[in-house]
């Protein structure tokens, strides 16, 4: 019962119950010229088209955005 499971770890998410994952992944993005994203994204793909836009609006020659991760702990 797989889909019984991913319940069972969205419950123990707001419960406190469980051995479920305490953290969760958030991408960024940071530039030489000094910008760097705001908040986070789940998902890698969102932070770098997030990145390629600043890149786009700078114009021309502007380096590509560093991506990276952290760990979020969760409440
Ligand atoms: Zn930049």
């Amino acid at each position: 019962m797989i889909i019984g499971r991913a319940l069972q770890g969205a419950a123990a998410r707001s419960g406190g119950a469980g051995g479920g994952p305490s953290t969760r992944t958030l991408w960024h993005w940071r530039c030489e010229c000094g910008a760097y994203s705001r908040g986070g994204d789940p998902f890698k793909a969102d932070a770098e088209y997030n990145a390629q836009r600043h890149m786009w609006r700078k114009g021309v020659g502007h380096p590509m955005p560093e991506i990276y991760s952290t760990e979020e702990e969760l409440a």
